[in-house]
């Protein structure tokens, strides 16, 4: 059996140092709050070149602080790509704004920064680019709409931890950045959590006040916030993983470059990189033409290796947004790629032969 990720094998690299960090914050009771949140924030700010990093309940809820830390609200609209997890667009949403969104590059999967500007309008405020399966997302296109049309930039960073563009740091480049914990990204917490980091020190006060309840004092609020922390034995956990992933993101890229060596001419299409970007394969994504995913699948499966698929409907084509009438042939690309990407197990710990095995059995499926 190949997992889709192996999230024991890698605890079993680091389990003095995570036992022993538990046993701290149980010691301490540091819960909520306290040190161990204090130092996680201040390495892993320093990790990606900001100034500030507020801990949140999870990266949801770091989507919606930031976009209302920006004053964002009902009559917005924030611009988005057509191909993430819905938790980009439920964020929006959630702020009152509307969603507007725009469609796919083919080849990264990421927004088409072509295709930005059409969709700005008066009421534009913001824009989220996600880069996606851990692939940088080409801002420095999107930094110049943003400029020319007053726009902020919240990046959707919860695929890539670690991540570089153009020497820039993935989450050091928008307004605010927004990060996920969840087990199973690239630093993943032993639960739920995110973080806000941004270099802007008004707008790092604001994000904490708003995930605080909106509280200046204990029982003085300034406005209506919500409760979203990051926890103490979360954040311990994070800040012993965070010294280890420069090594894990090096495991990552290593197995994504000997995916590219052994499914060269396979039948599937393997992943790009933009010039002058270091990505950090949270998700290794090939594309299957012909509609033929699902029977690649099946034939994986029957031979113990498992796969998933980010994302089998795009977000438009979504039930949750029919009330926007959008046809698949508004997103064109991020529709049809819906039916045709698959990932494939992706982990540091994955072996080079694991991999020439998957590799062996996707040939097979072509040449049968
Ligand atoms: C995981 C993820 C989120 C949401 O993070 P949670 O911690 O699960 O709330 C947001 N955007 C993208 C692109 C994600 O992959």
């Amino acid at each position: 059996m190949i997992p889709f990720v192996d999230l024991k094998a890698q605890y079993d690299g680091i389990k003095e140092e995570i036992d022993k960090a538990i046993s701290d914050v149980i010691s301490k009771t540091a819960f909520v709050g306290g040190p161990f949140l204090e130092s996680f924030e201040k390495s892993f700010a320093s990790f990606c070149g900001v100034k500030n990093c507020v801990g949140v309940g999870n990266g949801t809820d770091a989507l919606y602080i930031a976009l209302r830390a920006l004053g964002i609200g009902p009559g917005d609209e924030v611009i988005t790509v057509a191909n993430s997890f819905i938790a980009t667009s439920e964020a929006i949403t959630m702020t009152g704004a509307r969603v507007v969104f725009v469609d796919i590059n083919p080849r990264t999967y990421n927004i088409d920064v072509t295709k930005i500007e059409e969709k700005v309008t008066p009421r534009t405020k913001a824009i989220i680019p996600v880069h996606l399966y851990g692939q940088p997302a080409d801002v420095d296109p999107i930094i110049a709409i943003a400029k020319k049309h007053g726009l902020k930039i919240v990046e959707d960073a919860a695929q890539g931890h670690g991540g570089l563009y153009k020497g820039r740091r993935i989450g050091s480049i928008g307004d605010l950045a927004c990060f996920s914990f969840y087990p199973g990204k690239n630093l993943g917490a032993y639960g739920d959590g995110g973080a806000v980091v941004t270099n802007d020190d008004a707008l790092a006060d604001k994000v904490r006040m708003i995930a605080n309840h909106g509280r200046m004092e204990k029982y003085n609020h300034k406005l209506e916030g919500v409760n979203s922390r990051l926890d103490g034995l979360q954040a311990a956990i994070l800040d012993v993983k965070l010294r280890h992933l420069p090594a894990w993101t090096d495991g990552r890229r290593r197995n994504a470059a000997l995916y590219n060596d052994y499914l060269a001419g396979s039948g599937v299409v393997t992943p790009v990189e933009i010039p002058d970007v270091t990505a950090v394969y949270h998700l290794y994504v090939v594309r299957v033409p012909d509609r033929r995913r699902e029977a690649l699948q099946e034939h994986l499966k029957q031979s113990g290796i498992a796969t998933g698929i980010h994302y089998p409907i795009a977000l438009p084509n979504l039930m949750a947004y029919e009330y926007l009438k959008h046809t698949e042939a508004d997103f064109p690309e991020a529709s049809k790629a819906s039916y045709e990407i698959v990932s494939l197990p992706m982990f540091a710990e994955l072996k080079e032969d694991q991999i020439a095995f998957i590799a062996e059995k996707i040939r097979e499926f072509f040449e049968r």
